[in-house]
């Protein structure tokens, strides 16, 4: 695949992730209130309650709506940015505010996939490369939003960075697994460590199962660099909320923005980082 221009494989990653971006914006919204719904669902049937019957709500079904006046959002105005910026933050029916977390999020999933289809060329590690960032990109939002990890994008992640390592893509598979291992211990083990010092929790499950996905896909040399960094921004910002909102400092904030951040400094810029400690 070496004859494709990189210039015009970068410009065609920038398109395709600005589409998926839009797509990244239904997952984080959506996602956690299907998850919430079905606990409900759970929870309804533990109890023998006949669950209530809702309309179906997934990722593809309803169609996208204004939350403020329920009208449906056309294809014209799904343009990722472009339709943003035409439409200037409004509804075009009812004129409430769009959050500009929309296009940001949407052009984040494609300065990412340019950046790494011009680093690693239209190539097995490059295209994965884009599926892990995309990824990430949710995971941020998501655990921004609500605190919390879900399962079913934190443990597909672990299980594709090993598949994609079986042909050593980042790293080799025997780096892969003890990474897929170690990055879930260390972390159970400092929250274990915490919990009966301190007695409260710093972290949840889900911060585990992410730096697992982070140590399968970048290898168990990454994730002392990764540790360090994503503590380093994490207290970082912990001290600037506590300086200029005065926020509480026993709120736990979101850890698994801070590890998804690392894991992109790791993914890109790991190994001259790495070879500083481990010769
Ligand atoms: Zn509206």
């Amino acid at each position: 695949m070496t004859n494709i221009d990189p210039l015009f494989a970068t410009f065609a990653a920038l398109a395709a992730g600005l589409c998926i971006g839009s797509f990244l914006n239904v997952v984080i919204h959506r996602l956690p209130q299907m998850l919430e719904r079905g606990w409900q669902v759970q929870c309804a049937e533990l109890r023998g309650e006949e669950p209530a019957a809702a309309p179906a709500y997934n990722l593809v079904v309803p169609r996208s709506a204004c939350p403020a006046c329920g009208h449906r959002i056309s294809a014209l105005e799904n343009v990722p940015i472009v339709s943003w910026l035409a439409l200037r933050g409004r509804c075009s029916a009812c004129k409430a505010p769009i959050s500009a977390r929309y296009p940001v999020v949407e052009l984040l999933g494609g300065l990412f996939a340019a950046y790494a289809i011009w680093r690693f060329g239209v190539t097995p590690k490059g295209v994965s490369a884009c599926v892990l960032l995309w990824t990430l990109l949710a995971l941020t939002f998501i655990d921004f939003d609500t605190q919390y990890l879900p399962d079913n994008l934190t443990l597909p992640l672990v299980w594709a960075g090993l598949l994609v390592n079986l042909w050593g893509t980042f790293t080799p598979i025997a780096a892969a697994v003890i990474g897929a291992v170690a990055g879930y211990l260390s972390l159970w083990t400092i929250y274990w460590l915490f919990k009966l010092i301190r007695g409260k929790e710093g972290m949840g499950y889900g911060d585990f199962k992410l730096l697992a996905a982070l140590g399968a896909w970048l290898g168990w040399q990454m994730l002392p660099l990764i540790v360090l960094l994503s503590s380093v921004v994490g207290a970082l910002i912990g001290l600037a909320l506590i300086v200029f909102k005065g926020r509480d400092h026993t709120v736990p904030l979101a850890f698994g923005p801070y590890l998804a951040v690392a894991g992109v400094i790791a993914l890109f810029w790991g190994p001259p980082l790495v070879a500083l400690y481990l010769p």
